[in-house]
């Protein structure tokens, strides 16, 4: 699935706008109708996703569900993302990237090891971020409440075979995505901070939250 779509939206009348530091978590709550656009500034950054009902976080946004009730393993405009309870979380009403992934997970200090080498241990991960974000939230979740995330801006095909490759991404500076909460919902961002991945060049980049009224 991949369906282009640009929004008529002027973030000079968005009620929350933020350039977001390359490699740091964040977390926001968005009011049900609100609109949300990420935007990937320089290009080729790989912004990790997870996202909560805001008064019950034991429903999330669940890879297996969305992927089931949509029929197709890419997230692009048109996507319902769905929790574990199968209720509609987050509406994808634009996209300009075309291409968002939700099967290659996060990186971790386990990941750094396989994928890389072993003296990667201890370097910036996304997981780390996804807990450190968390615990700033003092709600008592943590890594329980680690699921299945969305990459936006990555591009991870299946192969014939059924194989996942990470390629070198579709995105470029200035694409967005934008999405319509239709629940209120926690969102937790590991912008992500892996330095030995080639898909972003091997320099994390900012990204920009905008949030309009619905
Ligand atoms: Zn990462």
């Amino acid at each position: 699935m991949q369906s282009l779509q640009t929004s008529q939206l002027d973030p000079a009348h968005a009620i929350f706008d933020h350039v977001h530091a390359a490699g740091e978590p964040w977390t926001h709550t968005l009011k049900r109708g609100q609109i949300f656009r990420i935007i990937d500034l320089e290009g080729n950054q790989a912004v990790d996703t997870l996202f909560y009902n805001a008064h019950d976080t034991s429903e999330s946004y669940s890879a297996t569900d969305t992927l089931q009730r949509q029929g197709s393993v890419y997230l692009s405009s048109g996507s319902v993302l769905r929790s574990n309870r199968g209720n509609a979380m987050l509406t994808i009403v634009a996209d300009t990237c075309g291409r968002h992934d939700t099967l290659g997970g996060a990186c971790a200090s386990e990941s750094n090891i396989v994928r890389y080498a072993p003296e990667k241990k201890y370097m910036h991960s996304c997981r780390d971020n996804f807990l450190l974000g968390l615990a700033r939230l003092d709600r008592g979740m943590g890594k329980r409440d680690l699921a299945p995330n969305i990459n936006f801006f990555m591009n991870v095909p299946v192969t014939p075979l059924g194989g996942l490759t990470f390629e070198d991404g579709v995105s470029g500076a200035g694409k967005y995505v934008e999405l319509r909460a239709e629940m209120d919902v926690l969102v937790l961002v590991s912008n992500c901070p892996q330095l030995n991945n080639p898909c972003n060049a091997y320099n994390p980049t900012p990204v920009r939250f905008v949030v309009w009224e619905g």
